[in-house]
């Protein structure tokens, strides 16, 4: 039945567009030759056959309008103009996930943006020492600012934290043993599991210990002549709870010094400031690793360092020289655009005082309540306007999340603009999905999330609440919702 539907409706629309003019005749029209004049024979061309094509065979045949010269040149100037759009857009992340994977993670902070404007456009100084005119390698922009801000000896950066790991495991370990917790066997999402770093490594995991606790001894009984390396991988995006026992770093790195085997940590977000004063958890800094022992300590750039995505490897030199001769390296090795946001975040470090004022990660995450709260005080009668009487807006305290597994089950008391549908019952989440729709349509689109029968918008990560509102009024244009 409807496969018969569908094909009457597209039999009659070939019907109606059978003597749609040719793409030559087309490209001869003023308005399309001011097209080609702008963007280039090939692209129009290309993009009058699609279109045409699309007006002759299909159901959505209106796309070509009264199928009139004026209208298919319009038609024509729409498609290019959306076949050229970016698609990286900039989006209000109100989603309450301050350092959301899926949004990007860390915004960078105004002096990594400068960095990477001196040097997107231009020949660098990437790997070319400028007092001897020697290459050299480009760990040289970061590799002391990291030492002096971890107290470790040497350091390298690879593309991400999952690449900083995967490295570190198959330098240290080749085929050998690698020994870890089975507390610690962990998945970090997108497909990024402990067991399959290891397998890919090329290494062999021996687990030891059970899923709730492990003690001094399971460590102990699995040295032997194979074993490559103790790993610890800091269970980022869970928290285990009740009878639960885990060895502390100190220790296992006596049992592996003992051995003369490193001991590593993958440390995950790895904050290079104690964010006890900014009101948050303690976060296990790569610093207090290396002071307890560790030999090599792997973290990432884009999380609670507030930087560009980058594994970063810090520790003693004798593993970091092993770690940068491993071929491995070459694949995973950054860009000159992440040294330069990198090189650029870390200065800031060197500034403590003004770190929450300069970096965006820490700012959001650092911001008091008592802010967002009277931001949402002034931008809900605002977004009530706008939504008319089908929408009950209110604020109301919530909590957000640091993300990226950083801290995990800590929540920061926050404020959110709470939009439900009036009258609920029926429908009444279709009519919320729609809403969250015209939100993503906007020219800058606001993600939010669906929690109890409402859209939240949680504010702690909106800074620019003059562009929040300017567009606004474009969702009321959008209506039907
Ligand atoms: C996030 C995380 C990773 C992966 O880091 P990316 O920078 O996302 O590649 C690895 N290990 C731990 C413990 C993590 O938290």
């Amino acid at each position: 039945m409807t496969a018969q539907g569908d094909g009457a409706t597209v039999d009659s629309a070939c019907a109606r567009f059978r003597d749609l003019p040719s793409v030559h005749r087309v490209l001869e029209w003023p308005g399309v030759v001011a097209l080609v004049e702008q963007y280039g024979r090939t692209l129009v061309r290309h993009e009058a056959r699609a279109l045409l094509e699309q007006g002759r065979c299909s159901a959505q045949a209106e796309i070509v309008g009264e199928f009139s010269e004026e209208g298919i040149a319009h038609a024509l100037r729409e498609r290019i103009a959306e076949r050229l759009a970016p698609r990286t857009k900039e989006v209000f992340n109100l989603t309450g996930t301050v350092l959301h994977t899926n949004l990007g993670r860390a915004p960078l902070a105004d002096a990594a943006v400068q960095s990477l404007e001196r040097t997107m456009r231009s020949a660098v100084n990437l790997e070319f020492d400028l007092k001897t005119g020697q290459r050299g390698d480009r760990d040289w922009l970061i590799e002391d600012l990291l030492c002096e801000l971890t107290g470790a000896e040497a350091a390298t950066v690879v593309n991400n934290n999952a690449a900083a790991v995967l490295l570190t495991i198959s330098a240290l370990a080749g085929r050998r043993e690698v020994i870890v917790s089975r507390g610690e066997l962990i998945e970090i999402g997108g497909a990024f599991r402990m067991p399959d770093v290891m397998k890919c490594a090329g290494a062999k995991m021996v687990e030891v210990g059970t899923t709730n606790r492990t003690h001094v001894q399971d460590y102990s009984d699995a040295i032997g002549p194979k074993s490559a390396l103790i790993l610890r991988a800091h269970a980022s995006n869970f928290v285990m709870t009740g009878f639960t026992a885990s060895v502390e770093e100190a220790k296992l790195a006596e049992i592996a010094h003992r051995a003369q085997i490193p001991f590593v940590v993958d440390l995950g977000s790895g904050s290079l400031v104690d964010l006890v004063q900014y009101g948050l958890a303690h976060e296990p800094m790569p610093q207090e690793m290396l002071a307890q022992g560790a030999d090599v300590v792997t973290f990432s750039g884009d999380k609670l360092l507030g930087g560009p995505q980058a594994g970063l490897i810090v520790g003693k030199k004798q593993w970091i020289q092993k770690i940068k001769r491993q071929p491995l390296r070459r694949a995973l090795r950054v860009s000159k655009l992440t040294m330069a946001a990198l090189e650029a975040t870390l200065f800031l470090y060197r500034q403590p005082e003004q770190l929450a004022e300069r970096l965006p990660a820490l700012r959001m995450l650092a911001r008091p309540q008592g802010q967002i709260a009277a931001l949402a005080r002034r931008l809900a009668p605002m977004l009530a306007s706008v939504l008319g009487p089908a929408f009950l807006v209110s604020h109301a305290p919530v909590q957000s999340e640091i993300g990226s597994g950083s801290l995990p089950g800590q929540v920061l008391p926050s404020a959110a603009l709470v939009v439900r549908p009036c009258g609920g019952g029926r429908g009444s989440g279709a009519k919320l999905q729609r809403l969250a729709r015209a939100m993503w349509a906007l020219p800058v689109p606001v993600i939010g999330r669906i929690a109890d029968g409402a859209l939240l918008l949680d504010l702690r990560t909106l800074f620019d609440e003059a562009a929040f509102a300017a567009q606004l009024p474009a969702l009321r244009a959008a209506g039907g919702f």
